[in-house]
């Protein structure tokens, strides 16, 4: 069994190190690599994932996990062991599906499709890039039927990001969480907005940086397994637990993109970095779901991030880095600024309260067009029905409308959205969490600029178990219960209640 069991992890590191190698050379294109190189990069890294693809699929992998079954049955539930196999087996029978020449023709799509959306997004023209998206969603229906079985055809998509979820569980949390923010979000816009000047001035790139990469090694960030470099979309990349990266986009004239896309990014990195050691290259070295990871980039850019406590201790820091700017803008009017909320019509800028509704709208989209109820050529006009709808605004143009998300045009349609609203959930559940075992975790932020006790605390009951445990296997056993969007409503009731009057939504 030893011996089987040996082999099985050495040719899961050969799949590993492929898919490294494939990640590494996207962290190069979308980094230092001149424009010249995209065509052949992109080649490069459909080879790769291919190979990878091919190994992980090799029947010898499937007998291998037949032939370790009653060593798995012999060994205790959570044992590395008995995890690595459980996961394994089902990563392995989730891709046997998906035939390879599927796979390879998808990925040659969209990367076209996405190559003809990065001239089509400026451009404003979405019917140059329709034809693409309509092969995409027949990919996508293609991609769902391949697991047959599912009571909705997102399932299975929704399944392969976020584990245990389906289209039904997502509506029913997005349709209770809905019911509460939206007259949250109508007692906020109709007050005066926010002045958030102070941010767009003039704020040099380098200290913008710097800046961003002192706080993110404050939270614990190893620099000696990582680094961070600019890019246009902000991403974490992972190689190896030894060498975890994160990149940033800055604005000269606004003080926030840099700022808490570097602190998102940041919060990937330290669920990466804090995977205990000894799963390195074994399918449990990852996240737990896209909601769960995507709790973690929220926890520490926003519960942290753009807390009143964080800016106690780090506004005079920044005020010294800025002098001219900040110098005469007090704490109070910095604090109202990063916490400004307004309709608006960018997911990516969007604030913590109106996010949720830009990522609902996208989750209903896809849900509509697999299940045929809208077509393509009618997604522009459904977008911005429902953007009306929801916000109150109808969208200029389809660039900042149904084209500003790349999702949709360098992948399938089905899966890709529900992820950052169960991570706005879940951040504040396990947040919470940390500070009733830990009351003095908001007190050592505010005073000493600390983040030691959070930190442990995530790596102890969440981070150190990579992917052994489910996402829902994970939220019981770190916060004792299953998801609730108790504990965030709380904290947006406590927060912007503080900023805003909230007449009646205050109360729950
Ligand atoms: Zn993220």
């Amino acid at each position: 069994m030893e011996a089987k069991f040996q082999e099985l992890k050495t040719r899961l590191l050969e799949v590993d190190d492929l898919s490294s190698a494939a990640g590494l050379l996207y962290w190069d294109q979308s980094t230092y690599m001149p424009p010249g190189g995209a065509a052949a990069r992109g080649r490069q890294m459909a080879t790769l994932r291919r190979l990878a693809h091919e190994k992980f699929t090799d029947p010898g992998i499937g007998k291998l996990l037949d032939a370790l079954m009653p060593y798995e049955e012999s060994l205790a539930y959570d044992s590395d062991e008995a995890s690595l196999l459980r996961v394994t087996r089902r990563d392995y029978e989730r891709a046997i599906k998906i035939p390879a020449g599927f796979a390879a023709e998808v990925t040659n799509h969209t990367s076209e499709s996405y190559q003809v959306w990065t001239e089509a997004r400026p451009a404003n023209d979405f019917e140059r890039v329709r034809p693409y998206l309509e092969k995409t969603l027949d990919y996508s229906r293609q991609a769902a039927n391949f697991f047959p079985g599912y009571e909705h055809i997102a399932d299975a998509l929704i399944e392969s990001r976020d584990y245990g979820m389906n289209a039904a569980e997502v509506s029913r949390v997005f349709a209770e969480l809905r019911e509460e923010l939206v007259p949250i979000v109508s007692a906020i816009t109709s007050q005066e907005p926010a002045d958030d000047s102070c941010l767009h001035q003039h704020f040099p790139e380098e200290k913008q940086l710097a800046f961003g990469l002192e706080v993110a090694k404050r939270f614990g960030y190893e620099l000696d397994r990582g680094r961070l470099d600019k890019t246009h979309h902000p991403f974490m990349t992972k190689f190896s637990l030894g060498d975890v990266r994160i990149t940033t986009r800055t604005k000269e004239n606004f003080l926030g993109d840099a700022l808490f896309s570097t602190l998102h990014e940041t919060g990937h990195a330290l669920y990466e970095q804090g995977i205990r050691m000894d799963l390195e290259g074994t399918p449990l070295a990852g996240g737990a779901s896209s909601g769960v990871h995507e709790s973690q980039s929220r926890l520490w850019e926003n519960l942290v991030g753009r807390s009143r406590g964080f800016w106690y201790y780090y506004y005079p820091k920044l005020q010294s880095v800025f002098p001219e700017q900040l110098g005469a803008v007090s704490r109070d009017t910095f604090n109202r600024a990063i916490n400004k909320v307004e309709c608006s019509l960018i997911r990516t800028n969007a604030d913590e309260v109106t996010y949720n509704l830009h990522v609902m709208l996208r989750f209903d989209l896809e849900l509509a067009l697999l299940e045929g109820n809208l077509e393509i050529r009618d997604l522009p006009n459904a977008w911005r029905e429902r953007f009306d709808a929801d916000f109150g605004i109808v969208p200029p143009d389809d660039k900042d409308g149904v084209l500003q998300d790349v999702h949709w045009y360098f992948g399938l349609i089905g899966g890709s959205f529900q992820g950052y609203t169960l991570g706005n959930i879940l951040a504040s559940q396990f947040y919470t969490s940390a500070c009733k075992v830990h009351p003095h975790i908001p007190s050592e932020i505010k005073r000493k600029g600390e983040f030691n006790t959070l930190h442990n605390w995530l790596k102890a009951n969440l981070y150190q178990h990579g992917s052994k445990y489910t996402a829902s296997e994970i939220i019981e056993r770190a916060t004792g219960s299953a998801l609730s969007i108790e504990p965030y409503m709380a904290y947006l009731r406590t927060k912007y209640g503080e900023l805003y009057d909230l007449g009646n939504c205050s109360v729950a």
